[in-house]
């Protein structure tokens, strides 16, 4: 029997593969454009770093973490989102003394043990974007400003849901106020809800069940117990959006799934892909660095998933994901072939995309893999015509030949090809 990927863990084809390089290439230039830097973080990191960040009574820390014994004992855990580990470094390699206000990003895969549907994964990929030293509510617009142009450069349409979720002084209040909302209700609610009603009653709205969310439509509003602070925070960051022109709504009930978040909250949505329609989510984080350790400066960031990002290109549009071919060069004959060969790399050191045929097949069954590689030239150098020093080289959008005569400076030769054809 054959060996099968493991179930929630895919293959990206090269089909699909343009597409991918089309995403990430978009957001680094978008990502650039507002000042983000690149930075590479590892996936294996000590399973407490997301214990700590994320929350206990999360679905990721208490069901979805892949975490492991290394060959010491020691307890490992395969990245689940991005935002712990940037952190971690962060502070590790004291990064804030490079400036004040850190702009950083990171794409990668990330692991989650969940129940594989169309858009939902155990191995995703997600853009992930972070800001660290300023709490400054026109940056939150910003941040959210971004992404939503990313989704536009690419042709995505989503709707922007923001929150307020307080802060420390704040959100106690709110607590308590939901709290005894959801014990008024607790013979209804499902396990999980249930027991996290008494460790952490924020966790519950966040509850994937229709029961449940039915349970919830009249629960208290975290906004209408925001600090003077936080309300203020708040309202300057809708006026930054709308001073930016980035249409959005405000959904009091969205509290995201991790529990470092403050105050702005947001989630980009589209009703396209059903249950999995959230395509990015993020928010403020502002205890979060202090908490692991670091400074006490404030942060705010978002992921995007990759996938459910190209499960809606592909559903709009089949783009031809092709890199495509610059040459085919077809070499019938031993002679010709050896020449090519050497002609071939000359054209790659200048550049060119050629490719040529090993297998030392027919004219014809080499024009036919020229076509299938949608080769933009074709360059015939068969005996004769090495014999009589020259190529034909035919465009193969307007089917025009001409023939060019053969030098064996190989590298003014090739040069000049490339002249003709890019
Ligand atoms: P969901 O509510 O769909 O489970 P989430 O709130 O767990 O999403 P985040 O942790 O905020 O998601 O991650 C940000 C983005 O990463 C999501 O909006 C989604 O696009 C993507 N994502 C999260 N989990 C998965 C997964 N298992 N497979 C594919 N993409 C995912
Ligand atoms: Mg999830």
């Amino acid at each position: 029997m054959s060996i099968k990927a493991l179930k929630g863990f895919k293959d990206i084809l090269p089909d699909e593969v343009g597409l991918w390089q089309m995403i990430e290439g978009k957001a680094r230039d978008i990502f650039q454009r507002y000042g983000f830097e690149e930075i590479k973080v590892p996936i294996l990191e000590k399973t407490e770093l997301f214990v700590r960040t994320i929350g206990e009574s999360t679905d990721i820390v208490e069901k979805e973490m892949y975490t492991f014994a290394d060959r010491n004992g020691a307890s490992i855990t395969m990245r689940p989102e991005g935002t712990a580990s940037v952190i971690r470094s962060y502070i590790e390699n004291g990064l804030y003394v490079r400036g004040s206000v850190q702009r950083l990003y990171t794409i990668g895969p990330m692991f989650r043990h969940e129940r594989p549907q169309k858009g939902r994964l155990r191995q995703f990929h997600q853009m992930s974007v972070e800001v660290l030293g300023s709490e400054q509510a026109m940056l939150d617009a910003e941040v959210m400003a971004m992404a939503w142009l990313l989704l536009q450069e690419i042709g995505l349409k989503a709707s922007l849901e923001i929150n307020s979720l307080g802060c420390p002084a704040c959100r106690p209040s709110y607590k308590e106020a939901l709290q005894s909302f959801v014990k008024e209700r607790i013979a209804y609610l499902c396990e999980d809800c249930k027991r996290r009603s008494d460790a952490n009653p924020l966790r519950v709205l966040d509850c994937k069940s229709d029961n449940c969310q039915d349970q919830y439509t009249s629960a208290p509003s975290i906004i209408e117990h925001l600090c003077e602070d936080c309300s203020q925070h708040f309202a300057a960051a809708k006026q930054g959006l709308d001073l930016l022109g980035v249409p959005y709504s405000v959904n009091p009930s969205m509290v995201r799934g991790l529990d470092y978040y403050t105050r702005t909250a947001f989630e980009l949505i589209t009703t396209e892909l059903g249950a999995q329609g959230a395509i990015g989510a993020g928010g403020r984080y502002d205890g979060l660095v202090k908490q692991l350790g670091g400074p006490d400066v404030p942060g705010i960031g978002f992921a995007m998933g990759i996938e459910r990002l190209v499960m809606l290109l592909g559903q709009k549009e089949k783009r031809a994901s092709k890199t495509g071919l610059d040459l085919f060069l077809v070499t019938p004959g031993e002679a010709a072939y050896e020449k090519g060969f050497q002609l071939l790399q000359t054209l790659r050191i200048l550049g060119v995309r050629a490719m040529t045929d090993h297998e030392g097949r027919s004219m014809k069954n080499q024009m036919k893999q020229a076509n299938k590689q949608q080769a933009r030239f074709v360059l015939i150098l068969g005996d004769n015509e090495l014999e009589s020093r020259v190529v034909v080289l035919k465009d193969m959008l307007s089917g025009e030949q001409e023939t060019v005569a053969l030098s064996m400076d190989f590298e003014n030769w090739a040069a000049a090809i490339k002249e003709k054809i890019i």
